[in-house]
């Protein structure tokens, strides 16, 4: 795919060939992979039941499946899911020729939300073939993603992968999500307005590459999931629809941009490095999205606080456009009530200064520092977070999720 753009590099592009969004998008699996014969399938025992049989069913009708895996849940992105997929991706059926190298499949298809994309896309670029998932659940906007967050050797690591040639989305199935994972999908979008913010903090104070054209593009699909995002209890389509299309769009971005800069500023930063430490102290990270959507609220407080009291003409404005978002952000979360990860004092504070270094990339966390103002901030978005966002945690929401 690719777009021209009034921007000083002219135009972007990406490898992903298709993105199919539509009610029983499923049925065009073999139509969309018409160019592959030996496609290895990649599901869970949950992704098989609501996509993965049909999926199964119709490319074996036409031929074109090779193989069909279903792996027990749940299913972590960690070496031993990455040494099953990689085992099952031989043919034990395959006359053994100790000259020969076993034969690859010619296309994985991952049937599946993050885990399951992110260790089939780890594989595929390892075996040096093509890939493409058919998302089960709008629950982050990885799916155009390049990288792949995986669990190694006990902690998180981001590997640089391949890129899905064929993304399908079918909204019937996604809106039968659960609910975490609808939560999830919005908490990650929402953080867009703080990421964008931050984008243009970054280019009027350090003169990094900005694209208005990605910008508006992201915007404008957060702005139509923060609209409907109320009716994300009922599965209303549409809803489900401008969440799908809003984090597919928003990885478009990334992949336009050759970087995560279009949706992730400090708000992930600060999510991520919760993660992180969850993962070191042995605990299993929350949800991605639902983390983001708990560091978005952090950060509305934070710039909030920063137009009140910091009189600089160079951000001010900035933060002036995005002020009626947060105050949608914060009637939204009146009637959604997305839940918190992370609510214990000292966690929240020590992820937020953690967070200014968790990748090269100036924000309003890097402003307060060099300021000496980062510290104060932070103990005070907290109080301000919690008093005015918080309607349960994730735990109190869902006890029995286990992911
Ligand atoms: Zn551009
Ligand atoms: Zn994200």
């Amino acid at each position: 795919m690719r777009i021209e753009c009034t921007c000083e590099r002219g135009f972007h592009e990406m490898p992903t060939e298709v993105i199919e969004v539509s009610e029983h998008a499923v049925e065009k699996v073999a139509e969309i992979l018409k160019d592959y014969h030996r496609i290895f399938m990649v599901s869970d025992e949950n992704t098989y039941r609501v996509e993965g049989r049909r999926a199964e069913e119709i490319l074996k009708a036409s031929g074109q499946l090779w193989k069909s895996v279903v792996l027990p849940v749940p299913t972590l992105p960690n070496e031993k899911t990455l040494g099953r997929i990689l085992i099952e991706a031989g043919d034990a059926a395959q006359p053994y020729d100790i000259n020969q190298f076993s034969e690859n499949p010619d296309y994985v298809l991952a049937v599946g939300g993050g885990s399951i994309n992110d260790s089939c896309r780890m594989v595929a670029y390892r075996l040096g073939i093509p890939y493409g998932v058919c998302g089960t659940a709008p629950s982050m906007d990885g799916y155009a993603s390049v990288v792949a967050p995986l669990l190694c050797k006990g902690a998180k690591y981001v590997y640089n992968c391949t890129i899905a040639r064929h993304i399908i989305i079918d909204l019937n199935v996604n809106a039968e999500a659960p609910e975490p994972l609808l939560l999830a999908g919005l908490g990650d979008l929402l953080g867009k307005y703080i990421a964008l913010l931050d984008w243009e903090i970054s280019r009027d104070l350090t003169g990094e590459y900005y694209c208005e054209n990605i910008a508006n593009m992201v915007l404008e699909a957060t702005d139509k999931a923060l609209m409907l995002a109320p009716k994300i209890k009922s599965r209303d389509i549409e809803t489900i629809r401008a969440i799908s299309e809003g984090l597919l769009i928003s990885g478009e971005g990334i992949a336009y941009c050759g970087s995560s800069r279009p949706a992730s500023g400090t708000e992930h930063m600060i999510a991520q490095t919760w993660e992180i430490m969850d993962v070191q102290a042995g605990r299993l990270p929350y949800l991605h999205g639902v983390e983001v959507g708990c560091g978005t609220f952090e950060a509305v407080e934070i710039f909030r606080r920063v137009y009140r009291e910091i009189d600089d003409p160079r951000i001010k404005p900035l933060i002036e456009k995005y002020l009626p978002k947060f105050d949608a952000l914060e009637a939204m979360q009146k009637e959604v009530h997305l839940p918190f990860t992370q609510t214990d004092h000292d966690f929240v504070i020590e992820g937020t200064l953690r967070g200014r270094t968790f990748r090269e990339r100036y924000t309003i966390l890097q402003y307060l520092y060099d300021r000496g103002l980062l510290e104060d901030y932070a103990e005070s978005a907290y109080k301000a977070m919690m008093e005015k966002h918080f309607y349960g945690t994730f735990k109190e929401q869902f006890p029995d999720w286990e992911e």
